[in-house]
């Protein structure tokens, strides 16, 4: 959520006339977009902006704004922690950008915009960036959340759920499509509640219309909420072509009593039936999910509950995360919170069984024939693969399960030129690592069969 943001703030700035640059010590404007889901993100982003005084102090006329969820939480109060900050801007604030900045521009003033609205208030996004050349693009369809998990920051900084109107969202699909883009990744904290309170039509609606875009590829989306994932969105996974066949569906612990703490208005019983309906509508779906340990009271008893649930569930892969408190949300003022060296020993538990289930499902794959759209270079350029004295370029993309699949391109035995981003490539699976596959390409475009990528085994 918070790179779209980015790239709808970056928009703004370029049709002021500012540039973007890759160096911080070229820049006349910095803004930092925060994240305050978890208390790490936001000492993260005090610790940056904290750097930004030296470079302020060598360009007195450089401006520095803070925007998104710590901006809108710590408000004013960043003005006083950082002297050299000129803008804090909340998260509703972000159309309001260019007037902010200009009034700095102009009067050297320093601002805080941190007003929100309680009024579901239809957003519509700045058009696509052109200067991407990217094969997958997020896009917004909700924002904010009214859920509270008690847990949870994002009500408060991120106001009510509202939804974005479905003309607006496929306009901007149409026009990510026209700018090469193959793949969306549709956003809101819970799709399930897509449309239903501006009284528009479901979520898998708009699935729907979405998979009429001439040219997209493929459609993923997060988050889907257990407690309202319901028959038709899993029927989605098998009725739509497009629709990647993943899901992620975070649980956050496998103790009943631990859900209810949390607000999570879900058992542990109903999540396993949501999975067990999953895997019968479309047997191949890759289930992924979000873990938090260390909850307030959660004993070991409750700790081994959610390591019984994932042996059941046997997720393809796990974010895990260490509770930590959060201004406003409730489960702050909760008793008996558990030691820091408590929940991490947890946490590594956790991780090192999910390891087990992440290593099982990538080996599975070995032998069989995935298609994935050709992403680009991969960010880790080996001199030499797996058996192989530096091949040339590394390529990278995704399955329809989300898993990564590396290739290289000249393993191909037809023409390497073939091979750009945003093709369909069918790639033999040889090897299962930890986060990555890796395997030889064996069919482009062409030839590929659907964007799904049908699973054949070799004999
Ligand atoms: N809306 C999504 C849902 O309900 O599943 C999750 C959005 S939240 C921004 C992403 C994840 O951060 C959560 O699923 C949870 O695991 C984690 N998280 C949120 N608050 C947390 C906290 N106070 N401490 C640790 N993890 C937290
Ligand atoms: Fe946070 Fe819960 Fe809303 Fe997800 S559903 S954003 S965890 S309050």
């Amino acid at each position: 959520m918070n790179v779209y943001d980015s790239e709808q703030i970056a928009f703004q700035l370029v049709a002021m006339g500012y540039q973007q640059t890759s160096s911080l010590e070229k820049a006349d404007l910095v803004i930092l977009n925060t994240c305050s889901v978890r208390a790490k993100a936001e000492q993260k982003a005090f610790s940056f902006l904290g750097r930004l005084a030296k470079l302020k102090k060598k360009n007195p006329r450089l401006i520095v704004g803070v925007g998104g969820c710590v901006a809108q939480q710590e408000g004013a109060k960043i003005l006083e922690r950082v002297p050299h900050i000129d803008l804090v801007f909340g998260t509703q604030a972000v159309d309001r950008l260019p007037g902010l900045i200009r009034k700095i521009e102009n009067r050297r003033c320093r601002i805080v915009d941190v007003a929100m609205t309680d009024k579901p208030d239809p957003f519509d996004a700045a058009p696509a960036a052109q200067d991407h050349n990217q094969v997958s693009r997020f896009v917004t369809i909700m924002r904010g959340c009214d859920n509270f998990c008690t847990y949870c920051v994002v009500p408060y900084v991120r106001g009510r759920e509202t939804s974005r109107h479905p003309d607006s969202i496929i306009k901007e699909i149409r026009s990510l499509v026209g700018l090469g883009v193959k793949e969306v990744i549709l956003l809101g904290q819970n799709v399930n509640s897509y449309g239903k309170k501006e009284g528009l039509f479901g979520f898998p609606e708009l699935l729907a219309r979405v998979q009429t875009i001439e040219g997209l590829l493929r459609i993923r989306f997060t988050t889907s909420h257990p407690k309202d994932l319901d028959q038709d969105l899993i029927n989605a996974f098998q009725a739509n072509e497009k629709l990647c066949n993943h899901i992620h569906l975070p649980v956050q612990s496998g103790s009943n009593r631990m859900l209810k703490r949390m607000n999570r208005k879900y058992t542990k019983e109903l999540y396993l039936d949501k999975v067990a309906k999953l895997r019968d509508t479309c047997p191949e779906i890759a289930i992924t999910s979000d873990m938090i340990v260390g909850f307030p009271g959660e004993s070991e008893a409750e700790f081994d509950e959610t390591l019984d649930l994932m042996k059941k569930v046997e997720f393809d892969g796990l974010f895990a995360f260490i509770y930590s408190d959060r201004p406003n949300a409730p489960a702050t003022q909760f008793k008996a919170k558990i030691s820091e060296q408590q929940k991490r020993e947890r946490l590594q538990i956790l991780l090192d069984l999910q390891e087990t289930y992440t290593k099982k499902k990538n080996e599975a794959s070995i032998g069989s024939i995935q298609t994935i759209i050709a992403e680009g270079f991969s960010k880790r350029q080996s001199s030499g693969g797996p058996d192989q004295p530096n091949p040339g370029a590394q390529w990278t993309g995704r399955t329809t399960t989300n898993k990564i699949v590396n290739f290289y391109h000249n393993d191909f035995s037809g023409s390497c030129d073939d091979i750009s981003p945003g093709k369909l490539v069918q790639v033999k699976i040889e090897k299962a690592y930890a986060h990555s596959l890796w395997g030889k390409p064996v069919e482009i475009e062409s030839t590929a069969k659907g964007s799904k990528g049908e699973k054949s085994y070799a004999a």
